[in-house]
């Protein structure tokens, strides 16, 4: 098979496999041909790699920084410079086309390794003076083994955005991909070998949601890092908080995108159209309840129609193509079903709709004008590139309506009145905003969801603190005193 790895699992610095573990088919969504065969871990495989983190952790933690972060950047540099050979592998997995994800997944992925491997040298505690020459230090320590879990959109930007700043504070990493898009998060494992990182550093197993709650529930484990849905978020935040584990949950979203009739509308057509239909509208951030004001509605619609009918679907291979397949043929008949109730609702169809017939798992951009608060396309996350336009008439209630949602992970307005897009941004209830653009999230600044979408940031200086933890240490430069 043409995508076949040495083996489904790579622990402490090898391939591994156990064919007892059920079979995983990783299947070409654009054709529905199946492109690898692996295994789901077994709890041997899962004991393995626990094992392996857990032994390598130690002699990690103690490198000093500038060694751990020699390795992350070289990684970045090996990624970069097999960044088509990654990329034609992600598009089979994922079914992105390769426009995208020669620009989008390994390329952010070693945004990554290389700034997170910069910091790391820098990663230091304070000194807190207290008077009559006592002080304080703090340690910035390592919380131990951390487990990533990820979903299938961006399985090798997920794969480092959670490693790379694991182990650049001197933590291990499990990681477990979407059993979807299995592959790619293997090379990331091979490429840090290849860069000098010690066996047992970064560790992959496969498989279903039973073996991400195997690694969530062990004792071994200090950290779970998980992007998914929100009921799985809900789960596995449940299953570590029993053993106290540190979370980072990077969850769904259902955000809002507001259009002011002031607004620059190509540039707002631009925003909506990358905060809906990128990846095939399978993105978490997804801006995909668009306000449009009254007065520029049909103008904002016509203008939406016309660019959506140059795009161009086909073979994610043609690097013409810029709208490739959904990543599943289940994927695909989720986001078809909201289609049918979006319709039911009394949604106005504008454009698309329809599945693309043929063997791979393709389905047309479309947008539904007329949407009210209340209908399902409206308050539930599609993942799939269905686009609700709701109507608005004034500030306040618009930015009402556009919290009045369980998520919070993004949101965005269109506008070229100044104060009003900050008082808008300060306003939403969400962890990432946008003034006058959508979906960009690069890795020096802070991403992740309020409410429901999430728990803690990943990215930036900020996600240091959340894969490490300060040690207080005490110093007294007196006598003790103590009342008897
Ligand atoms: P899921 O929630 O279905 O799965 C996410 C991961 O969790 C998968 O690897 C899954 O394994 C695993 N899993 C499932 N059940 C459990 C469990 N009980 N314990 C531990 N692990 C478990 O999400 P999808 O893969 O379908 O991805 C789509 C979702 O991810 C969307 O809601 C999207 O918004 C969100 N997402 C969020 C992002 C963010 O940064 N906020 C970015 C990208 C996506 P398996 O697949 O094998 O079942």
């Amino acid at each position: 098979m043409k995508f076949q790895p040495k083996a489904s699992h790579f622990i402490n610095g090898e391939y591994v496999e156990d064919t007892n573990g059920a079979p995983i088919d990783v299947i070409y969504p654009a054709t529905g041909e199946v492109i690898a065969r692996l295994h789901s871990a077994t709890p041997e495989i899962v004991n393995q790699a626990l094992n392996s983190a857990n032994a390598a952790q130690a002699e990690w933690a103690a490198m000093s920084g500038t060694e751990r972060g020699r390795v992350l950047r070289r990684a970045a540099d090996i990624m970069r410079e097999r960044n088509r050979e990654l990329s034609i592998l992600e598009t089979h997995d994922t079914g992105k086309p390769l426009q995208e994800t020669l620009v989008a997944d390994a390329t952010s992925g070693a945004d990554a390794l290389e700034y997170f491997g910069g910091l790391t040298a820098s990663l230091t505690g304070e000194h807190i003076p207290l008077g009559g020459g006592d002080f304080v230090y703090t340690i910035r320590e390592a919380l131990g083994v951390c487990v990533g879990i990820g979903a299938w959109n961006y399985p090798t930007q997920i794969a480092c955005w959670k490693g790379a700043p694991a182990l650049a504070c001197g933590n291990t990493m499990v990681f477990k991909p979407s059993e979807t898009t299995p592959l790619s998060a293997l090379k990331v494992a091979e490429i840090l070998i290849e860069a000098g990182a010690p066996k047992g550093v970064y560790n992959v197993v496969q498989g279903y949601g039973d073996v991400g709650a195997s690694l969530v529930t062990d004792p071994r484990v200090a950290k779970v890092s998980l992007t998914g849905s929100v009921p799985t978020g809900r789960k596995v935040y449940a299953a570590a908080a029993d053993g106290m584990k540190h979370v980072t949950m990077e969850l769904g979203g259902k955000s809002p995108m507001i259009v002011f009739d002031d607004a620059d509308i190509e540039n707002a057509v631009s925003g909506a159209i990358l905060g809906n239909f990128y990846s095939s509208g399978q993105v978490c951030s997804n801006g995909t309840r668009v306000f449009v004001q009254k007065g520029i509605k049909e103008t904002f619609l016509n203008r939406l129609s016309e660019r959506l009918a140059t795009a161009k679907i086909g073979d994610p291979l043609d690097e013409e193509v810029n709208f490739g397949p959904m990543v599943s043929e289940n994927q695909m008949n989720i986001a078809l079903g909201y289609i049918k109730k979006g319709k039911a609702e009394g949604a106005r169809l504008v454009f698309g709709g329809e599945r693309i017939e043929g063997d791979g798992f393709y389905m047309q951009p479309t947008v539904f004008a007329d949407v009210t608060d209340d209908m399902t396309i409206a308050r539930e996350e599609i993942f799939g590139p269905v686009m609700s336009v709701l109507d608005f008439d004034t500030e306040e209630e618009v930015l009402a309506r556009a919290n009045d949602t369980e998520f919070g992970l993004a949101a965005g307005v269109f506008t070229n009145d100044l104060t009003r897009a900050h008082r808008i941004v300060a306003g939403f209830e969400a962890g990432t905003c946008y003034i006058n653009t959508y979906n960009l999230a690069p890795v020096e600044a802070p991403f992740g969801g309020s409410k429901m979408s999430g728990v803690g940031r990943e990215n930036s200086k900020l996600a240091i603190n959340h894969f490490s933890e300060m040690k207080t240490v005490y110093v007294s430069m007196n006598d003790v005193e103590a009342p008897y």
